[in-house]
């Protein structure tokens, strides 16, 4: 497997050199939206140390993450009325990998509606502020 590269986009996304809409922060991990959502609120949760992916992540760095995912699904089903969440996590390019930073799609989902191609289509600069201001609020509540 490769070696971490540190100039990854979610790696520019740590340090503060490429904007996001964030929605939680920790010491040790970090979540925010996905610019071409699935679904509205597809949000992406990841560790701060550098990991490549499930393959490479300390122990320790995976279960924080996940602890952090679990909330972040919970309060995404309140907060979008889903009727369901898709966890997706993908590793090496065979395994549809595509950004070599470890990350968690959170995905809310709605009975009947299927999720939109990977990649498919920018979403709105409002639109996804509006979604990170709700959900932010609603972690911190
Ligand atoms: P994966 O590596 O799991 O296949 O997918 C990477 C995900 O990162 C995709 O869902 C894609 O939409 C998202 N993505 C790619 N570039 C950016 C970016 O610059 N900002 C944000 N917020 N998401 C991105």
């Amino acid at each position: 497997m490769a070696a971490y590269d540190p100039n990854n986009i979610f790696a520019k996304i740590l340090r503060g050199e490429v904007p996001c809409f964030k929605i939680y922060e920790d010491d040790r991990a970090f979540a925010f939206l996905d610019i071409m959502p699935r679904a509205p609120g597809h949000t992406l949760v990841i560790p701060k140390a550098p990991a490549r992916n499930f393959l490479d992540v300390p122990p320790d760095d995976l279960a924080h993450v996940i602890k952090v995912a679990q909330k972040i699904a919970q309060v995404s089903m309140k907060v979008f009325s889903a009727d369901g969440i898709t966890l997706q996590q993908f590793n090496e390019a065979a395994g549809g990998q595509v950004v070599f930073h470890l990350h968690f799609h959170i995905i809310p989902r709605h009975d009947g509606v299927a999720m939109k191609p990977p990649a498919s289509i920018k979403e709105d600069m409002a639109v996804l502020a509006d979604q990170a201001a709700k959900l932010a609020a609603a972690l911190k509540a």
